[in-house]
């Protein structure tokens, strides 16, 4: 029977990140063989984005042995495909559970099917995600507010087309103010949609108009009350 290489600690200056952690992991030397002729740093910063400010970034990144989000990614590889299909649910004490039809599992322990299962696994991956990211529209709006006040340091209006474009939407007047006027209240319109005890949200009105009417004819326009 053919002997089979033993993992070893590599310690050398090494090409990508990836590499880096493989060698630096008791991996086996032959996979790193592998990574090693599978890439160079250009084909992976290529892969990774088209962006080329970002692809800098990147660069910098693998040369320096950095990690990530990427490189999370790759070394995630293969992810479950119960959990990528949405047909896995933990969202109880009861679970986890598997919806594998061929196996005779139809349904979770609390009676979920695939399709309860699969949407609220959606529902919730879009709920989380968006809720993520608006703390960070939330640092932006609070910015312009402080730049209008003239106490964000550093910070100036450089579009003030788009300054007046958005107060027009929010209904903010712009006739005869300075920039700055117009961004304090732009910004204060603005952090209210972050808690509005409005009847909705004024942005939902850039949706396409279809989707506006689906919403409406369900009722379920974003903060509605
Ligand atoms: S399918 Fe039902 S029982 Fe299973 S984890 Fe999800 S909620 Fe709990």
């Amino acid at each position: 029977m053919e002997d089979k290489l033993k993992p070893v600690l590599v310690e050398k200056k090494l090409e990508t990140c990836e590499i880096d952690r493989a060698r630096m992991s008791l991996m086996d030397p032959m996979l790193i063989e592998e990574k090693v002729q599978e890439r160079t740093i250009d084909e992976k910063v290529q892969e990774r984005t088209i962006d080329e400010t970002a692809q800098e970034m990147l660069r910098h990144t693998l040369r320096e042995g950095i990690e990530t989000v990427w490189d999370r990614y790759d070394m995630q590889q293969p992810q479950c495909t119960y959990c990528a299909s949405g047909l896995s649910c933990i969202r109880c004490a009861m679970g986890p559970c598997r919806i594998i039809p061929d196996h005779n599992r139809e349904r979770g322990v609390c009676g979920a099917d695939r399709d309860l299962v699969v949407a609220r696994n959606l529902l919730d991956t879009i709920a989380t995600g968006a809720a993520a990211h608006s703390d960070h529209g939330r640092d932006i709006v609070e910015t312009l507010y402080q730049t209008g006040k003239g106490t964000a340091q550093g910070y100036k209006i450089s579009d003030p087309a788009k300054l007046k474009r958005i107060a027009g939407e929010l209904g903010v007047t712009t006739e005869g103010r300075s920039d700055e006027e117009i961004a304090v209240d732009v910004s204060l319109g603005l952090l209210e949609e972050f808690g509005t005890v409005k009847n909705e949200i004024c942005f939902s009105k850039r949706a396409p108009e279809q989707t506006q009417a689906i919403w409406d004819a369900a009722g379920i326009r974003p903060r509605e009350c």
